[in-house]
């Protein structure tokens, strides 16, 4: 990519949609290069889903937010944004807690049968057996598919209840592809034949051990660009919407801007860097889209997310990063932000985050927040972690469209809205997560952004071309030379849908 200099190539009347990662790096990018834009964002604080929430001084993430990429270009942003002080270098430890007991992460066979105990050991072992002689029905399905790998008793302990909890429905109408994914060609079978044989183990990619952290959370590397960008002469609106973008055959040439009290204004535009929802921005078009791309729109699907974050004494959290809740219980996941950073908990208190994967609406989502408190304490009681008297205080932080969901069709139907917007608005430039329905980390969100920012000023990149492999992203797989062709260190897209 070009060097940062003053160019006179900058393009003018440049408005960027949202204040999170992509948005923000789009808007430094172009400010590096000497041009000028203004970022509009419809929430209070920026980062976007990388944010850090702050509540009577407690700062926490929206899910802990790991800094690992294997883009040289975002690696080299982050630290010129935060100097080396700011960051710091975590181990990482995730493990699951199942039935009162802690089991590795991924699941290794002599930790299991520890945990599991030999009766119960034993049990799985000839479930196992059992599903080898009777094979599940339909293992075109995500429950089949690991049945029958694993038998029904590990199936039940160890996937079922946390991939159901994940995206909220049975696991009998998530397509196997998740499991295939995720789990790969992993079996009981070979779990036992890796743990007898150990110099087979040389093709399983290993997890990755560590990962750089803001010492305040990811929000202030958002915090800080934001100050960086008002620095290079950009505005920064925030709480304010961009609620219509306004065309004229083959460009768009304004946006309508609404903010508190219903004050609505115009601006005209060369460029929007939208970071919006990609679903959103195809239903704010005037002239409307045509109505397959706007059916298109209206059958893209998110996952929502809660986080209850509890305020506990220190020596009732964990050492690991997060752990998986593999219990009956609603609460999914439970991040531990002392294991994070040590400066975001203070006199002898850890802050935990619960997190709930939810539907915009449902019970949990439109339950009041004391009411997700006392949910919350009762479950980490429930699952004998924290006993509810120990908790000192809760807050609770509110995501929607935490999560793009990769359902059936949903690749025809993003297809149909980038055909459009590339066709008849090609200077309306989607990035980042939502804002290009794909499962991108910050690292793809922000290469999407700089790349747009490349073509802004003549280039021809294809943003998205980024991010398309479909490797399990939690493995750290072996560098093949090109950025976009290696994980980042999370979990991969999915394709949860009915089967
Ligand atoms: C639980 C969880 C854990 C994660 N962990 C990691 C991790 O460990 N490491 C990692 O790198 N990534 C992680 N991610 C992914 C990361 O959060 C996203 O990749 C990143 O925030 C995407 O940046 P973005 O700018 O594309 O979108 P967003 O963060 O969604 O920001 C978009 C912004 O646009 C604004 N906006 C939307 N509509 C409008 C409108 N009409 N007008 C004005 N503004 C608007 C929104 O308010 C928002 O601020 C995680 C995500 C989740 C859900």
């Amino acid at each position: 990519m070009a060097a940062a200099s003053d160019d006179s190539r900058a393009p003018e009347n440049v408005v960027v949609i949202g204040a999170g990662p992509a948005g923000l790096t789009a808007a430094y990018a172009l400010g590096r290069r000497g041009g000028h834009c203004i970022v509009v964002e419809a929430d209070t604080v920026v980062g976007g889903i990388s944010r850090t929430a702050e509540r009577e001084g407690w700062r926490f993430d929206i899910g802990g937010h790991r800094f690992f990429t294997k883009v040289r270009e975002v690696e080299e942003l982050w630290h010129e944004i935060l100097g080396p002080e700011d960051f710091l270098l975590r181990p990482r430890l995730s493990r699951i807690y199942h039935d009162g007991k802690f089991f590795d992460y991924p699941i290794q066979l002599g930790n299991a049968v520890k945990g599991l105990g030999l009766v119960e050991s034993f049990k799985c072992g000839v479930s196992y057996v059992w599903v080898r002689i009777k094979r599940p029905k339909n293992t075109d399905t995500f429950e089949g598919w690991v049945a029958s790998r694993f038998g029904w008793r590990l199936y039940n302990k160890f996937f079922k209840t946390y991939t159901e909890k994940v995206w909220g429905v049975p696991a009998t109408e998530i397509q196997a592809d998740w499991a295939a994914q995720r789990i790969k060609n992993l079996s009981l079978w070979k779990a036992v034949l890796n743990a007898v044989t150990p110099h087979k183990k040389t093709n399983v990619t290993s997890l990755i051990e560590e990962f750089e952290y803001p010492k305040l959370g990811p929000g202030m590397m958002w915090e800080r660009a934001t100050e960086l960008v008002l620095d290079q002469g950009s505005e920064v609106r925030m709480s304010t919407w961009v609620t219509r973008i306004r065309r004229e055959p083959g460009r768009a040439v304004a946006v309508d801007l609404e903010s508190p009290g219903g004050v609505c204004s115009e601006l005209p535009v060369d460029h929007v860097v939208s970071s919006m929802p990609l679903a959103e921005l195809a239903l704010i078009l005037d002239p409307p889209a045509p109505e397959d791309v706007q059916q298109a729109a209206k059958g893209l699907h998110f996952r929502d997310f809660l986080t209850v974050a509890l305020v506990v004494p220190k020596d009732r959290g964990f050492p690991d990063n997060w752990i998986y809740v593999h219990d009956k219980v609603k609460l999914g996941r439970i991040q531990n932000f002392g294991s994070w950073s040590p400066e975001m908990v203070k006199d002898g208190r850890t802050c935990l985050g619960l997190e709930y994967f939810v539907f915009e609406g449902d019970e949990l989502w439109t339950m009041e927040d004391q009411d997700l408190v006392a949910l919350g304490k009762r479950e980490l009681s429930a699952i004998g972690l924290v006993r509810e008297e120990d908790v000192e205080m809760g807050f609770v932080v509110r995501m929607p469209k935490a999560y793009p969901v990769y359902d059936e069709g949903y690749a025809t139907r993003v297809e149909t809205i980038r055909g459009f917007l590339a066709d008849e608005v090609p200077n309306v430039h989607p990035v980042g997560r939502n804002g290009m329905h794909r499962y991108n980390n910050q690292d793809h969100s922000m290469l999407t952004a700089l790349l747009t920012v490349e073509n802004l000023f003549g280039e021809d990149y294809d943003t998205w071309s980024v991010n398309v492999e479909a490797d399990y992203h939690e493995e750290q797989v072996g560098r093949k030379g090109e950025a976009q062709r290696v994980g980042t260190g999370r979990s991969a897209p999915v394709a949860p849908t009915k089967a």
